[in-house]
């Protein structure tokens, strides 16, 4: 009964893949543009096996392309007045995706959790231009729940709001929850008997077990973690056997080798390459940038067997600190402000589960490191979108002119 289920739901996605490649041909410009230029046309798409026919569209590419035709780059397959809010993310990139579709999957998800009328529950991912917090208000509005818009930051303030609203559910990074729950400790609360906080559904950072760990046994919270991207939001989600990420019903994922855009098997470690059935915004075959791998061995739950196994680390240089990718570009861009800085390395390192970037700087001789270090902390944000923990000046030719614009020297554990 359940190998059928499962059977029909890949040629449901392929009947709706036949009809986003034939639309999206006809009105997205870029779509068009890619088919032309491999000399394919939309019948020669009939499954998901032939999206190989098809160039992935990757991030720098998406963002040339909006440069050049702005806003969106000739992926726009509907009148601009059907779109019902428009994002900017890093890159930048502006997001014209079809809100409806993104908060359908996010719906999907938060059955897990029985999430509905009567659940009170925080949002504290940013309200600002950029799309993840307004799908999720969304997404906890259309379950019939209250949706709190606690934001980023502010910790005190989020204990308050957790204690006093009761609130019942989390949404956020688990590092961040860790954070209000330590806080409010510190505060002297008892967080198992003066909380109500019953589940948290987390995202954009790696889950350690340890915390998952401590989340559910010391705190009795149920937590559900699910991956996305700023671009097509999210759609994939761990259930409860804890063993890969099942995939929501209205997306189609591939793992491809980076360099060809061939579909690679399962185990195989390859570039995790999204097609949402999205029809205004038609990101075919975007890729995220991630490394990831599949099974399709069943899974006890029941649910469809293939299961992404997390992600295992970035296709090029770009970063994902606190949830947002940053670019070495962006920061290339950034540091173009301060010519007192001759060389620089982006260092990021997890404490206490906590992403910590450092900008390691060798200065020019006789700057004021004191004025410059503030100087970069406060411009970096603007620019890369993610705060910068603490500038640390090296001496000269610490820094090789080879050495890599980011190191990344978490561990995941
Ligand atoms: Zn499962």
């Amino acid at each position: 009964m359940e190998a059928k289920a499962n059977e029909g739901l890949w040629e449901c996605r392929n009947q709706r893949l036949r009809h986003l490649v034939r639309h999206a041909y006809e009105n997205a410009p870029a779509i068009r543009a890619k088919f032309d230029s491999v000399g394919i046309k939309p019948e020669d798409v009939q499954t998901v096996k032939d999206l190989a026919k098809i160039p992935v569209t990757t991030k720098d590419e998406l963002v040339r392309l909006q440069k050049e035709t702005p806003p969106f780059g000739g992926f726009l397959a509907a009148p601009l007045e059907n779109l019902e809010k428009i994002f900017l993310s890093p890159g930048p990139l502006f997001d014209g995706g079809n809100v409806k579709e993104r908060v359908g999957r996010l719906v999907e998800m938060f059955d897990l959790v029985k999430a509905g009328r009567g659940d009170r529950v925080m949002v504290t991912y940013s309200y600002h231009l950029v799309p993840p917090a307004h799908w999720m208000d969304e997404a906890i509005r259309a379950l019939g729940a209250t949706a709190i818009p606690s934001g980023a930051g502010n910790t005190d303030s989020q204990v308050k709001i957790m204690h006093d609203l009761e609130v019942t559910g989390y949404v956020g990074t688990p590092s961040f929850l860790n954070l209000i729950i330590k806080r409010a400790e510190e505060m002297g609360y008892d967080f198992r008997g003066d909380f109500k906080l019953r589940f948290a559904m987390t995202s954009a950072e790696m889950l350690p077990p340890s915390l998952r760990q401590s989340f559910e046994e010391k705190y009795g919270i149920q937590v559900v973690d699910i991956i996305g991207t700023a671009d097509v939001g999210w759609f994939t989600y761990e259930c409860e056997q804890k063993y890969g990420y099942h995939l929501s019903r209205d997306i189609i994922v591939e793992i491809v080798d980076p360099a060809t855009g061939k579909q690679l098997g399962p185990g195989e470690l390859g570039e995790l390459v999204v097609t949402p059935f999205d029809d205004s915004y038609t990101l075919i075959r975007f890729g995220t940038g991630d490394l990831s791998a599949y099974t399709d061995e069943p899974c006890p739950c029941g649910r469809e067997p293939f299961r992404l196994l997390g992600m295992k680390g970035r296709v090029g240089e770009a970063v994902k600190i606190r949830g947002m990718f940053v670019h070495p570009n962006q920061m290339k861009q950034c540091l173009a402000d301060f010519p007192e800085v001759k060389r620089f390395q982006l260092q990021v390192d997890q404490v206490q589960y906590r992403d910590i970037a450092t900008l390691r700087v060798e200065a020019e001789a006789g700057a004021d490191e004191e004025r410059l270090s503030a100087a970069i902390i406060a411009r970096f944000p603007q620019v890369c979108m993610v705060k910068l923990d603490k500038v640390e000046f090296l001496p000269p030719d610490a820094i090789s002119p080879e050495a890599k614009v980011v190191v990344d020297q978490r561990k995941w554990e």
